[in-house]
């Protein structure tokens, strides 16, 4: 089902880990952020902008993990685009004979059978520095940072006052962090978090990657929770975030809280 976000902007939210689609309506068709999880779920949406009348114009995939870069043939086969980064590590994690062998551990078992993996991960990298989505509908700006994966998009519609965070500003997960090749993933969280403060400053509606989306009022409030968790990380200080612990939206996110101190803790030690 999808739901109105405000303006021309539509929100397709999967029941895997409340993933959200957003579907953003141009002047011949839509957009496509982050397409979907599940089959059943992309041919829902087909068959839903099929009712619509709506043909989908392109794809956006915010950043290179693979629940953000699935796609199904009843979608249509339009350009897919992320950042040249993110496209580099994809192109670099699927050339590799052993990735698809590896999927069963990153894909949970419960749902591996229905994700569509074909068509997973066919992006093209816009070239380093593109500033907006090349597609005909509203401007799309890109804001490109490392917080969670390299070549991570938030996306922002100015003339619509919506921002698109990808993996960042959920209210279910806590921030995620990438301990790949980066010599200090809270400082890159961090800075995302400014960029992303900078660019949607009185902005009305925020899409999370995985989570509600939040109106008015919330993209603070959700920027001081994501930082609030870091600087805690960072300061080796007490944990005390709403989406980790007996309120917590998901049991599986303390597991990934303790393995993330745990990670740091190894990172001070070497
Ligand atoms: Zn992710």
């Amino acid at each position: 089902m999808l739901r109105d976000a405000g303006d021309g902007v539509l929100v397709h939210q999967s029941d895997f880990l409340q993933t959200n689609t957003v579907v953003v309506q141009g002047r011949a068709g839509v957009l496509l952020i982050d397409p979907g999880v599940r089959a059943d779920e992309m041919v829902c949406l087909a068959g839903d902008l099929s009712d619509l009348g709506q043909p989908v114009v392109a794809g956006f995939s915010t950043h290179p993990h693979w629940d953000h870069l699935l796609w199904h043939a009843s979608l249509g086969a339009p350009p897919r685009y992320g950042t040249a980064r993110c496209a580099a590590r994809v192109r670099d994690w699927l050339s590799d004979p052993r990735a698809k062998d590896r999927l069963p551990q990153l894909i949970p078992p419960d749902i591996i059978d229905q994700v569509p993996l074909d068509l997973l991960g066919q992006i093209t990298g816009l070239p380093a520095g593109t500033e907006r989505i090349p597609w005909d509908g509203p401007q799309i700006r890109i804001v490109e940072h490392q917080a969670h994966a390299q070549g991570h998009a938030s996306l922002v519609i100015e003339e619509r006052g919506v921002l698109i965070a990808g993996d960042t500003l959920s209210d279910v997960l806590i921030p995620l962090l990438d301990f790949g090749d980066t010599a200090d993933p809270i400082e890159d969280y961090l800075a995302a978090l400014r960029l992303i403060e900078g660019a949607a400053d009185g902005f009305d509606v925020v899409i999370p990657g995985h989570g509600s989306p939040g109106e008015a009022g919330q993209i603070p409030a959700r920027i001081a929770l994501d930082r609030a968790y870091l600087h805690a990380l960072r300061d080796a200080q007490p944990v005390s975030d709403p989406r980790v612990g007996p309120s917590a939206t998901y049991d599986f996110v303390a597991g990934v809280h303790e393995r993330q101190l745990q990670n740091l803790a190894r990172r001070r030690e070497n």
